[in-house]
């Protein structure tokens, strides 16, 4: 078969010599500059999903300082990166794989792009799914930014701290393991509450002290005697509760002087048939240096 005789073989060589020129060049050379370039909406993708992700990390970090509305914007931005990773992850596959109808004859910038769960499912198609947890925190985003967009938004604090915290931790996940280091694209004013966050042990001290602040009967949170940490109690109805490992600091009679005592001060003497005994540090004292003597 002479190449005159087969156009595929022409177009194959006509591709074979434009080569040399970037898919983007070709791109903007045969439809004109109006149309936006596939390549370089991959990186408008990554560097506005960063964008999105930064501007969440600020909001969260104002909700934290007490202006709870600001967290509501936070769940948006996230939810809006997210999408925006995810597509742009999928367009370093092919540039054309985030649009709905690849194959249109229309300009493309007409044609709708892919959404978030369309993303999750190509990610799962593609052998590359993301965790269980991951994906359940996802619907719950989901269901939230709904309830925001409809003004049915009942604000949890706590829940929406913790959610937001392990999605956190599961972008840098996904970033980490396809592109770079999520960190060096994190701002810095915005890396200690993203280290925090991505953190599980950070995370989990940074929500117990959130909580003690938002619970504490007495204005001020209290370190705790048990587990050392410091602003994880707070003092509700004559405790001191520690929100980070779960322990009660209260005060206690001593069994042989009667004075009261932090139970995490006394020493526990007996608790048999169901009651606690305490010394107080000063008569347990007294109690060692008779032992001491003998
Ligand atoms: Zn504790
Ligand atoms: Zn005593």
């Amino acid at each position: 078969m002479s190449s005159e005789a087969c156009g595929l073989y022409d177009d194959r060589h006509q591709r074979k010599k434009g080569a040399k020129m970037s898919f983007t060049k070709r791109w903007i050379e045969e439809d004109g500059p109006k149309v936006q370039a596939p390549a370089s909406h991959k990186l408008d993708l990554h560097e506005n999903a960063l964008d999105s992700f930064n501007e969440a990390l600020t909001r969260f970090k104002e909700g934290t300082g007490g202006n709870v509305k600001a967290y509501k914007f936070a769940i948006q931005h996230l939810s809006h990166s997210i999408e925006l990773l995810f597509k742009s992850h999928i367009a370093q596959m092919h540039p054309l794989l985030i649009y709905k109808n690849p194959f249109t004859a229309k300009p493309l910038d007409r044609e709708m792009t892919i959404g978030l769960w369309d993303a999750v499912q190509f990610l799962k198609n593609s052998g590359d799914p993301i965790g269980k947890d991951f994906e359940a925190d996802l619907l719950w985003l989901k269901k939230l930014r709904n309830e925001i967009e409809h003004s049915r938004f009942d604000m949890d604090v706590a829940t929406v701290r913790a959610t937001m915290g392990r999605l956190v931790e599961a972008i840098k996940d996904f970033h980490d393991h396809f592109d770079d280091d999520l960190s060096a694209f994190v701002t810095k004013g915005n890396l200690p509450l993203f280290e925090e966050l991505s953190d599980e042990y950070r995370r989990s001290l940074g929500e117990a002290r959130a909580k003690a602040a938002a619970s504490t009967q007495d204005g001020e949170t209290h370190d705790c005697e048990f587990c050392g940490e410091r602003d994880t109690g707070a003092r509700i109805d004559g405790e001191v509760k520690c929100q980070y490992c779960g322990e009660s600091n209260y005060t206690v009679d001593c069994l042989r002087c009667g004075a009261d005592e932090l139970v995490s001060d006394a020493t526990l003497w007996n608790d048999e048939d169901g009651r606690s005994d305490y010394l107080c540090s000063s008569c347990y004292a007294h109690y060692q240096s008779l032992v001491a003597a003998d």
